[in-house]
């Protein structure tokens, strides 16, 4: 078996998992229709209700996350979707919205900004949507987004607010009953720091009522069963019973009082990250950030490289010795590297990283 030691893997996604989340998961297995199931659900939902912020149930899907991004929109009313893009996940989004059957109007923006808000209200005044779908923390260009005052644009309009924090909830500040979200949903490898295979949702009263009566909500992804089967403990299906240990596991490490102290660590850690590309920038090393000051999310930073300087070269030499960046998404893969600040990495960690990149940029 493999092992590596933790504060060498920063990948946006997955991220990296400490040691004990992984022994974890080495728990004999159990029955998920058992009283031994039911408590250790009603541990993981108590813990992700405190990530959430929320006294509503929060429901745990043994799918990745995009599982849930369908069933944001499988679940929503009939009628027209508004997609708000600005990289390629809030781009997926559309394309799933799409892909439900769904007429779709696309704001787009240009990746690494985030979309105006005055956009969003002009075009939610236009035209009347069922639902507006949005990245949080867009992890493909590093912005984030202001939801709390799109999901309000999308309440003051009559449209359900479907928001994907995939890289946000557990790093950055997601105040699901506050902000009135009607949908938010994440996955188990990002911030959480847990491996690949659970997501989570939570959703509005109003939405949880209206969702029986959406035209073809299909089954995998059913809320109204979720719900239902979320008042027993249990989940609809054969849960992922393992990563139900791991995530057991991280909801006792993080405990009643973690949520702000991850908000805090990663607002750390970015802050970090951002002097240190601003230092690197001024010295002639680097071009800066992708995302423009204000809108920059605290869980994974986009680096853009100098001209005649292929990013791809960067994060080799840094895998060469031993660490892992991520590289740029898609199309920006020559001209960015993307830094994951986020899950159980630490102030510490992350320096670590950002010394042995600085070296590769001064030397190669
Ligand atoms: C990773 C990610 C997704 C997709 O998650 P999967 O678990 O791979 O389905 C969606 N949106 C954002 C913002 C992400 O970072």
């Amino acid at each position: 078996m493999t092992t590596r030691p933790f504060g060498t893997f920063f990948l946006p996604g997955p991220t990296e998992v400490r040691a004990e989340i992984l022994a974890a998961m080495l728990q004999p297995m159990m029955s998920h229709r058992s009283p031994e199931f039911e408590a250790l659900y009603a541990r993981c939902d108590e813990g992700m209700r405190r990530l959430f912020r929320t006294t509503r149930p929060v429901f745990i899907s043994s799918s990745s996350a995009t599982g849930l991004m369908e069933g944001a929109v499988r679940n929503a009313p009939a009628g027209r979707i508004l997609s708000l893009v600005n990289g390629a996940f809030s781009a997926r989004f559309a394309e799933i919205a799409r892909a439900c059957g769904r007429t779709v109007d696309v704001l787009q923006v240009p990746y690494g900004e985030i979309v105006p808000l005055e956009r969003v209200e002009e075009a939610l005044r236009a035209q009347r949507f069922a639902a507006v779908t949005a990245a949080h923390s867009e992890t493909s260009t590093g912005a984030a987004q202001d939801v709390q005052a799109i999901a309000a644009m999308a309440h003051a309009n009559g449209a359900y607010s479907l928001i994907d924090s995939v890289s946000g909830l557990g790093g950055i500040p997601v105040e699901t009953d506050a902000w009135a979200l009607d949908f938010v949903l994440t996955g188990s490898q990002k911030a959480l720091a847990l491996p690949p295979g659970l997501a989570f949702c939570c959703v509005s009263d109003r939405y949880l009522a209206s969702a029986g009566d959406a035209p073809a909500r299909g089954k995998y992804f059913d809320i109204v069963e979720f719900a239902a089967y979320a008042a027993k403990r249990q989940t609809p299906n054969t849960p992922a019973v393992s990563l139900f240990y791991a995530l057991d596991a991280q909801m006792a490490a993080i405990g009643p009082t973690g949520t702000e102290c991850r908000w805090a660590r990663h607002a750390a850690m970015a802050a970090v990250t951002h002097a240190w590309v601003e230092t690197q920038r001024k010295d002639g090393r680097l071009d800066g950030i992708l995302a423009p000051c204000g809108a920059r999310s605290n869980t994974v930073t986009v680096v853009k490289t100098r001209a005649g300087t292929d990013a791809r070269t960067v994060v080799d030499a840094v895998q060469a010795r031993g660490l892992t960046l991520g590289g740029g998404y898609g199309s920006m893969a020559g001209t960015t590297f993307r830094v994951g600040h986020m899950g159980d990495h630490t102030v510490e960690t992350v320096s670590g990283l950002l010394a042995v990149v600085e070296e590769v940029l001064a030397h190669g």
